[in-house]
């Protein structure tokens, strides 16, 4: 038996059989000696691989200069030149047959040497090199794997517990959801593009366990507890059955909650409160009327296509705005525009483009084409199903604003179209301070508390060690906040959270507080928020957001919240 304690990502109960995840890596290539006999299989699979990498590059490079331009295309030149290399060619094959090796151990040492050669000549261009280098061995070594279907976490044996150093969105998006039960990870950080898909999946999820990948084996018995973070491998029988004890309350208590979801979303005393969904995909869709949530505040595209090889035509991604706009009319759908980064990048952009690091609508601005498209096709979407809004990321001024404000009235002009009203979202802490100069340009805005307190507190969000309560409970980020809700009342102007912390019960009561009077939140969460806000008046909540803001300890703040529940259900613990 080993406990194990990391940082509790997405509540709830799992048991499970460990599978220790390892993504195609030329550090973690299989390795095995082989047979003479095998020799000759061996090469056809290798010679396999090498037509299949060479053809993957060769539609890429196409697809690139028709979609982009040539002089990107051309970065794909040098790809090309290495897999067709006949010279690179004979000393794989040679490794393989004179060294009785498989292929991967043959693909890792032909590549990790010309890699260890470049890296003696320091220099940029060479960098460069080496990321072509690795490019093209990562996907060698994943074609050699032609048996395996094309995700290798696309079909799972039932309650599979996913155990891996790291997971990205891009691999986290093609799994085979109905049989995961749970997942937990060496890294990643409580506002982590994983953790916020984990969430959205209801699937219990613990990360920041360091070693956890070498103390699991697969196959192994594991207990989760998402809400406290814990993770026991092989547990004992008491332990198993103290845990269904407690698993059990924990069901119950959000079946209670469930029920209470046809109730309002409203403050003790009646104040309003508006609860919408943050969606990631179409199968989310059907989530919002699920639980009686009003409407999408937030629809990350980027998401949506994110498992794509192709880029998304305009007929495709309009089917999809459409498609889900109907099903959640009449009450609004916000449909925010690709926020790739570099944890979130689909195959259809090569990592060489976000390379010069701009984030949201600065970096589609940059790449004019992409965030054309996906106007025009959010554009026709608004004029079939008017509930539609336009929700641009990472905004800084409302220079960028305007300017995507001309891309959308050139195109509407052209198509006699109408405009849909457009938002902000909050989350550079240049957007807080231009707040005010934006506001005559946008209908609304978001506060994107994730980011916001990535960029004000200096923590990359992917990789912090802390829990939510720890790093959002921070006395003047909250103030950020409450600048934000007053200037927003002061001017009448809809503002709503999107972040994680509007789905945390302790800090919806904290954000109400400071002014916050809607929220987009994960359904799977949202029983929890309403039930909350159900049980606060306003002056409890700027109670607790007062103790919040003088940098009381949490449980100071904690007590103080769980003061106000006449039972405090099991599923809003901390
Ligand atoms: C945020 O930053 O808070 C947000 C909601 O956007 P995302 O998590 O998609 O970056
Ligand atoms: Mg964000």
């Amino acid at each position: 038996m080993k406990a194990l304690q990391g940082i509790s990502i997405s509540s709830g109960y799992a048991r499970g059989f460990a599978l220790v995840y390892q993504p195609p890596s030329l550090h973690h290539a299989p390795e095995y000696p082989i047979e003479k006999t095998a020799v000759a299989d061996e090469i056809s699979r290798m010679n396999f691989a090498l037509q299949r990498t060479a053809d993957e590059v060769r539609t890429l490079r196409e697809r690139i200069a028709k979609e982009i331009g040539e002089q990107e295309a051309a970065i794909f030149d040098a790809h090309l030149l290495f897999i067709n290399d006949e010279e690179f060619h004979a000393k794989l094959l040679g490794r393989v047959s004179k060294n009785l090796i498989n292929c991967e151990q043959a693909v890792k040492l032909e590549i990790l040497g010309y890699i260890k050669q470049l890296s003696s000549l320091k220099n940029g261009y060479m960098r460069e090199r080496i990321m072509d280098f690795e490019d093209v061995g990562t996907k060698l070594l994943r074609n050699l794997r032609y048996d395996m279907p094309d995700h290798p976490l696309g079909t799972l044996a039932e309650q599979t517990v996913i155990v891996a150093k790291e997971l990205l969105p891009s691999e986290s998006v093609n799994m085979d959801r109905k049989n995961i039960a749970g997942i937990v990870t060496e890294h990643g950080g409580s506002t982590s593009h994983t953790a916020i898909l984990a969430r959205a999946m209801g699937i219990p999820c613990v990360v920041g366990i360091p070693e956890l990948t070498s103390l699991t084996r697969d196959g192994e018995l594991l207990l989760i507890n998402g809400s406290k973070g814990n993770v026991t491998i092989n547990p004992s029988d008491w332990q198993q059955h103290e845990f269904r004890r407690t698993e059990k309350i924990y069901r119950d208590s959000m079946r209670y909650l469930t029920l209470k979801e046809s109730q309002a979303c409203q403050l003790k005393g009646g104040t309003p409160v508006t609860l919408t969904a943050n969606i990631n995909c179409l199968e989310d869709v059907p989530l919002v009327k699920q639980h009686n949530l009003e409407g999408t505040g937030l629809f990350r595209t980027e998401i949506v296509f994110l498992g794509n090889t192709k880029t998304p035509g305009l007929a495709k991604q309009h089917q999809v705005y459409v498609d889900a706009a109907k099903q959640v009319a009449p009450h609004p759908m916000i449909i925010r525009t690709f926020d790739f980064s570099a944890d979130k990048h689909p195959e259809f952009l090569d990592k060489k483009f976000l390379a010069n690091g701009r984030r949201g609508v600065d970096w589609a601005l940059s790449e004019k084409r992409g965030l054309t498209s996906q106007l025009h096709a959010i554009l026709r979407a608004y004029n079939e199903s008017p509930n539609i809004r336009v929700l641009l990321p990472m905004v800084r001024n409302s220079e960028q604003v305007r300017q995507v404000k001309t891309i959308l009235a050139e195109q509407a002009e052209k198509e006699q179209l109408k405009i849909p009203p457009i938002g902000a979202m909050i989350e550079t802490p240049l957007a807080v301070f231009s707040l005010r100069d934006m506001l005559p340009e946008i209908s609304f805005s978001s506060i994107g508390c994730n980011d916001l307190a990535q960029y004000m507190l200096g923590i990359e969000r992917e990789l912090n060690a802390l829990n939510l309560h720890d790093w959002i409970l921070e006395p003047a980020l909250l103030r950020t906040f409450e600048t934000i809700f007053n200037l927003a009342a002061e001017h009448k102007h809809p503002v709503s959270v999107c972040g994680l912390a509007a789905s945390d019960p302790l800090l919806s009561a904290i954000l109400v507080g400071l002014g916050a009077r809607a929220f987009s939140v994960d359904p799977a969460s949202s029983s929890q928020v309403r039930y909350t806000l159900r049980h606060l008046g306003i002056r409890d909540a700027k109670k607790l957001a007062g103790l919040a803001l003088a940098g009381e300890p949490k449980q100071t703040i904690i007590d103080a919240f769980e003061k106000h529940f006449p039972e405090v259900p099991l599923a809003l613990e901390y």
